[in-house]
């Protein structure tokens, strides 16, 4: 048990059901509105859940114009935001022996602009340290649901802040 001078609170979490494709790229959007520069995202769930639906919505809330695609195929997409870059990992078709860094993706962590990462959990890394862990799940029909989880304070900043924001009426647009 840490007993130094640090916060004790290790996370925050919580949870959402959405009702359309619409509603989870609004999370997302509104969620990168509160996110500063090294925010890692990770996006956990089975496929066709939402993950990149929830990422499409988090480039629109750091102001990417262009189209955000699946990076299946190339790993690692870069977009231009007017608030930050934002990048977008998919390591789907990663085996897990390759090393992360052979991509040149372990830059991206650290990196100027927001990250979102789906399949997060096909390479061999322990994800610690300071992220947000986004895991969606299929309930009936178009419903989701997800649960949005932060581990370091720049996350728990992030989450409590990205709370406070939705819980102000007409604060979202
Ligand atoms: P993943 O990246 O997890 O494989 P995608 O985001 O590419 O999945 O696809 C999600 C699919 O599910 C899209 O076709 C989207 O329109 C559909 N969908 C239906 N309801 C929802 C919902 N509530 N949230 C997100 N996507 C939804
Ligand atoms: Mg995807």
């Amino acid at each position: 048990m840490n007993r130094g001078g640090k916060q004790a609170k290790h996370s925050v979490s919580f949870e959402i059901t959405t009702a359309s494709p619409e509603e989870t790229a609004r999370i997302g959007s509104n969620l990168a509105s509160v996110l500063e520069a090294g925010a890692v995202i990770l996006l956990i769930g089975d496929l066709g859940v939402g993950k990149t639906v929830f990422a499409q919505g988090v480039a629109r809330g750091l102001g990417v114009d262009s189209p955000v695609t699946s990076p299946t195929y190339t790993l690692v997409s870069e977009y231009d935001g007017r608030s930050l870059p934002f990048y977008h990992l998919d390591l789907y078709r990663l085996n897990g022996d390759d090393p992360f860094e052979e991509l040149g993706a372990e830059e991206y962590l650290s990196a100027d602009g927001v990250t979102a990462i789906e399949w997060p959990e096909k390479i061999q890394r322990v994800w610690h340290g300071d992220c947000i862990t986004v895991t969606l799940e299929h309930l009936v029909g178009d419903s989701r649901r997800i649960e949005i989880q932060s581990a370091g304070s720049s996350s728990i900043d992030a989450l409590e802040s990205y709370l406070k924001t939705v819980a102000e009426p007409g604060a979202n647009g």
